[in-house]
């Protein structure tokens, strides 16, 4: 089985994103959010059979791990209460797609954070999307000031309330920003990938992983600058004293292999172990064009994994056995939602 644990509802109904500026909007002039609008099924198959689906059948992978639309999540719009209602859209969206075509999508929630307020004010749409939609994780936003890094780092006791809990429901969290509203960060050039390296500084410069032993981050985009900077994040850790990094953090960080050229992934795959890379392509999401380089698509990133030089088995690691780990609770839900299938 290839599971991709990075893709988001980028093709969800028009309507659905409409009425998120319509709240926003309305917020502006003090006046209450208007109803939410209807998304029909068919309205909901037709996106995803002309979308993610297609991709998955083209590209020969068989599940994604799918989460809400992740510059969508703008948690430095509006305030607590827009951002519940906004992550309850949302979520309620990615789990009508999960109860939809059960055997090729598995439910990942945004949360609703606001910048400056605790991050325990996410426990309970989380617990609501593991509990009673089957969720498998959640997309955790470093940086819910959009740019401005204004929130205390991932290590600070700020964030444990939340950690608790995914510890509990045994739920990882892909760190995962947001749109930038700093002009100087363009969302998905810089701003993700300063995320992805700034978030494993925090935990190299932190105890989390000593508080919490069996908390789990999964650091997209192939870990940002991280896999390239190697030897300098090791040195540092040198420097201050620490353990070896795979001792200090890989037993509790891991990463995706988001990485849309060969080199970028042959690198990824020589200095990260194998059991901390899981396959994820993030697909239909930044990039889309076409390499001239390779006729291909940039996020096909299946093609790159078929040509590492690795054993078969240590690519079962990276296509299925290691989001089955991760995502403590995929098996189980996998289970169930392939018996609630249509055969
Ligand atoms: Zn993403």
């Amino acid at each position: 089985m290839i599971i991709d644990c990075h893709g988001h509802y980028t093709t969800s109904p028009r309507q659905h994103e409409a009425w998120r500026a319509d709240q926003i909007a309305a917020r502006g002039e003090g006046k209450a959010a208007p109803p939410r609008p209807t998304v029909t099924d068919d309205e909901i198959r037709a996106s995803i059979v002309n979308g993610q689906l297609k991709l998955q059948q083209e590209r020969g992978t068989d599940l994604t791990i799918f989460s809400p639309r992740a510059a969508g999540m703008g948690h430095h719009l509006g305030d607590a209460s827009t951002s519940e209602a906004w992550a309850a859209a949302c979520n309620e969206l990615i789990h009508r797609v999960c109860t939809l075509f059960p055997r090729n999508f598995v439910g990942v929630c945004m949360l609703p954070q606001t910048a400056g307020i605790s991050p325990g004010n996410c426990i309970a749409e989380l617990e609501r999307c593991v509990l009673q939609y089957g969720f498998v994780g959640c997309n955790l936003n470093p940086d819910p000031s959009g740019g401005f890094w204004k929130d205390p780092p991932l290590g600070d006791r700020y964030w444990y309330p939340l950690y608790e809990k995914m510890v509990e429901l045994d739920v990882p969290a892909m760190i995962h920003v947001s749109a930038a509203c700093n002009p100087a960060f363009h969302t998905t050039g810089s701003h993700y990938l300063n995320g992805d390296t700034a978030a494993f500084m925090q935990c190299l410069t932190s105890d989390v992983f000593k508080q919490f032993p069996t908390l789990k981050f999964i650091i997209p985009h192939g870990g940002g600058a991280v896999p390239y900077h190697w030897g300098r994040f090791r040195g540092l850790a040198q420097d201050m004293k620490l353990p070896p990094l795979t001792e200090h953090l890989l037993n509790n960080v891991f990463f995706d292999t988001c990485v849309y050229h060969m080199p970028g992934q042959e690198l990824l795959a020589k200095v990260i172990p194998v059991r901390n890379i899981l396959f994820a392509s993030e697909m239909i999401g930044a990039v889309r064009g076409i390499d001239p380089e390779t006729g291909h698509h940039f996020d096909d990133t299946k093609r790159y994994i078929q040509q590492l030089t690795l054993p078969p088995a240590d690519k079962d690691r990276i296509y299925e056995g290691n989001a089955r780990q991760v995502y403590g609770r995929l098996s189980a839900q996998l289970a169930r939602q392939f018996a609630s299938a249509p055969t």
